[in-house]
């Protein structure tokens, strides 16, 4: 069973059917999701991505330059964290947004013996802004706060509920993985996650579970084992 777990969930997922903003039904059902685990005495950090609003990479185009663009996604990543934390305050959970880059009327800076203090007295943390620079991700960070945190576990919440040897929405007859390595990930350049969060998963030994968003109540069953889903380990 694990007990410090790290929770990565992209912007677009947040989105769901939408492009761009919040689907709020999966906002709310992933803040009820946290809530059965708050109550398991688990300690939770959170990582938003900020791609329902904007990616540096795709952003920057000639107009508005790349690490403009990358800053603006990491905002991006800051709104992502205060509708998380306002939608779990509604359902009683107690929370704190710590960021990376300074916002004080909004969230507090990121401090890592404060979070692990925050941690300890079982408040989630939802870690805001990735990691402060640009040109990096917000999968690199939640590995990053992971390892920093000795979190036992990474949880990634995407649309699909695991990795398949074809794309599950365009192919009828697909395979779905229990278990898969590293180097499988990086030598068929999956992109699951980005290269450089999955190198950093490998040095440390991280586990990687990749679950379905979009299924009602599935990081539950994720954590007592009574879904399927893939996990990225030695
Ligand atoms: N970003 C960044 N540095 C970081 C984390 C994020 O510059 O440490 C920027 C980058 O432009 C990125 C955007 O914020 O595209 C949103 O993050 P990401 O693409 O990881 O979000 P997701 O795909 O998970 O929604």
């Amino acid at each position: 069973m694990y007990k410090n777990i790290m929770l990565k969930i992209s912007g677009e997922s947040l989105a769901g059917s939408n492009e761009q903003g919040f689907d709020f039904d999966i906002l709310n059902d992933l803040s009820n999701s946290i809530k059965k685990l708050q109550s398991k005495k688990l300690k939770i950090s959170i990582v938003l991505g900020g791609g329902n609003f904007i990616r540096g990479s795709s952003f920057s185009n000639g107009v508005v330059d790349r690490v403009t663009s990358d800053y603006m996604g990491m905002l991006g990543t800051v709104i992502n964290s205060l509708a998380l934390q306002s939608n779990l305050k509604k359902l009683g959970v107690e929370s704190r947004v710590m960021t990376a880059i300074s916002i004080n009327r909004v969230a507090e800076p990121y401090i890592k013996n404060k979070a692990s203090n925050h941690l300890e007295k079982n408040r989630v943390v939802i870690f805001a802004s990735g990691t402060g620079n640009p040109y990096f991700t917000t999968d690199t960070t939640a590995v990053l706060r992971a390892l920093e945190l000795d979190c036992d576990v990474l949880l990634k919440g995407t649309k699909v509920d695991g990795i398949y040897d074809k794309d599950p929405e365009k192919f009828s007859k697909v395979k779905k993985f229990t278990k898969l390595d590293y180097n499988y990930v990086i030598n068929n350049k999956l992109r699951i996650m980005d290269m450089t969060s999955i190198i950093m998963a490998e040095e440390a030994n991280l586990p990687i579970i990749i679950f379905s968003i979009k299924k009602k109540n599935e990081l539950k069953k994720v954590i007592d084992k009574e879904t399927e889903y893939t996990i990225i380990s030695n």
